[in-house]
């Protein structure tokens, strides 16, 4: 099995990969934050960490343990609470069945661990660790709030490399409302003020601050530190990461996490994703303008994940050339006559396999994975040209695409959406009843309106003695 090399932001530089426990990694990645739907950005980094799992499963031969959470409460979700007039845990849901829809059409594998902060056992987890951290004297108490101190830490700044020097100088950080001894200090627990939602399991009433959800819920559900891998986007390396780290290992006592991969940043036309420039798409918006969700994977995969990469619509429907390019491919090779195979197709093939997996493993460049499955379509394609293409060797062509399609997850993700029906199953069936409703008042102009516009949309109905059926056109 193929042995990965991941850039670890810990050490600034690339470092073979192993689990520390047996065969299993052990990984928690820094979920979205659930006030709006999720944007494209938020899915370049989801899509990067599901790269990383399956490149771990697939290529490498590992299991994964994944924790993956929702931020469900900060002062976004409350805020949006509030404006909407419902529970919190009632007004987050709904954003959280978004993502879970969204992330689900971007071909993402379900994690085995999708922990909400405000799950009792997250919150009891998160004040058993501000104890922790009490019990080791890194936290002061203020008007009913708890701070970690950082001065307490003599290795903080070190995932962010930050200069101490500088720091002194009052550089902005985590700035809140909160009184605090030192600017860099950050709040642990935030003590309840009116209107907003309050828990108490021993710190006094109040709603956990965002950093110590993940250091919780990390060790909580994947177990003793340090955890093998922590992902996340590129802006989280200071302060967020920062603070898991010092609130960890002021709890701990031993190192939190051996890898730290961070995804740099999705541009949009070159410029930052803001609500003011009316730039934040979401995969909705995608949609709406007749692209498919696999375009978009391909899209946010097609580069390497240390890079920034430009959203753009031309870039939109490159992708969607490109991944029509491998569906065809696939098509073509079924049209091959039979006979046995030939050397330098297979040759093509073995070295596809073997440039695709090691592109994988030099730090998951995608984009030199990607190089590697055109050559084979080329290479093929020529072939097929010349005739020089037996059906042996069409299937070992196609098994290798769908071996690169167990990590890559397009090609698949677009064969699901061909076979999906144009019109949602549910819409099909509530009209089939509508067009019996109307045939059995005799309204026969009514039910053959109903006919004709399914039709339109690509669906047919066929009456039978035994009713109905429909079927894509
Ligand atoms: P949030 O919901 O804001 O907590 O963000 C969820 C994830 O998306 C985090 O890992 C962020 O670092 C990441 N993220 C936010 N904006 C972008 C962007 N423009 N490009 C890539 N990742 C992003
Ligand atoms: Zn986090």
């Amino acid at each position: 099995m193929t042995m990965l090399r991941l850039y670890n932001t810990l050490t600034r530089r690339e470092e073979a990969f192993a689990p520390s426990q047996g065969n299993t990694v052990r990984l928690y990645g820094c979920g979205p934050t659930v006030y709006a739907r999720a944007h494209i950005g938020n899915f370049r980094t989801f899509v990067s960490v599901d790269i990383l799992r399956r490149t771990l499963k697939y290529v490498c031969g590992y299991q994964v343990r994944q924790a993956v959470n929702y931020t469900d409460v900060d002062d976004k979700t409350i805020n949006g609470a509030r404006e909407a007039g419902v529970p919190l845990r009632e007004y987050t849901e709904q954003w959280i069945r978004a993502f879970g829809g969204d992330a689900a059409a971007l071909g993402l594998e379900t994690p085995e661990e999708t922990p909400r902060a405000t799950d009792e056992a997250n919150l009891r987890a998160m004040s058993e660790m501000i104890f922790a951290l009490e019990r080791n004297g890194h936290t002061y108490r203020r008007d009913g709030s708890i701070y970690f101190r950082i001065s307490t830490l003599p290795a903080y700044g070190t995932l962010a490399r930050l200069d101490r020097e500088g720091m002194q100088d009052g550089t902005s950080v985590d700035v809140d409302e909160y009184s605090k001894d030192d600017p860099r200090d950050f709040v642990l627990w935030k003590a309840e003020r009116p209107g907003e939602p309050s828990w108490d399991f021993g710190t006094g009433p109040g709603r956990p601050g965002w950093h110590i959800e993940c250091s919780a819920m990390a060790l909580r559900l994947l177990g003793d530190p340090p955890i093998d891998l922590h992902a996340g986007g590129v802006d989280l390396i200071f302060p967020h990461h920062e603070n898991e780290i010092a609130q960890s290992e002021g709890a701990t006592k031993k190192p939190f996490a051996r890898f730290w991969m961070h995804v740099e940043h999705l541009f949009v036309e070159h410029e930052k994703m803001s609500k003011s420039l009316g730039n934040v798409y979401t995969l909705a918006d995608i949609t709406a303008r007749g692209h498919r969700p696999s375009a978009l994977r391909y899209l946010l995969l097609s580069a390497h994940y240390r890079k920034q990469l430009n959203f753009t619509w031309t870039g939109m429907d490159q992708a969607e050339e490109a991944l029509r390019r491998i569906v065809d491919f696939l098509t073509r090779l079924e049209d091959v006559p039979p006979g046995a195979s030939h050397p330098s197709v297979l040759q093509a093939v073995e070295q596809a396999r073997d440039a695709f997996r090691s592109a994988l493993a030099d730090d998951l460049n995608t984009a030199a994975a990607l190089a590697a499955v055109f050559d084979l379509v080329r290479d093929v394609n020529a072939a097929i040209d010349a005739r020089t293409v037996s059906a042996a060797d069409a299937a070992a062509s196609r098994q290798a695409i769908e071996e690169f399609d167990r990590v890559l997850g397009v090609v698949s993700l677009r064969q699901a959406e061909d076979a999906r029906p144009p019109v949602p199953v549910e819409e099909i069936e509530r009209l089939m009843q509508e067009r019996q409703a109307a045939r059995q008042r005799r309204d026969f102009a009514a039910a053959d309106r109903i006919r004709q516009d399914l039709a339109d949309r690509g669906i047919l109905l066929e009456d039978n003695p035994g009713g109905t059926r429909w079927k894509k056109k």
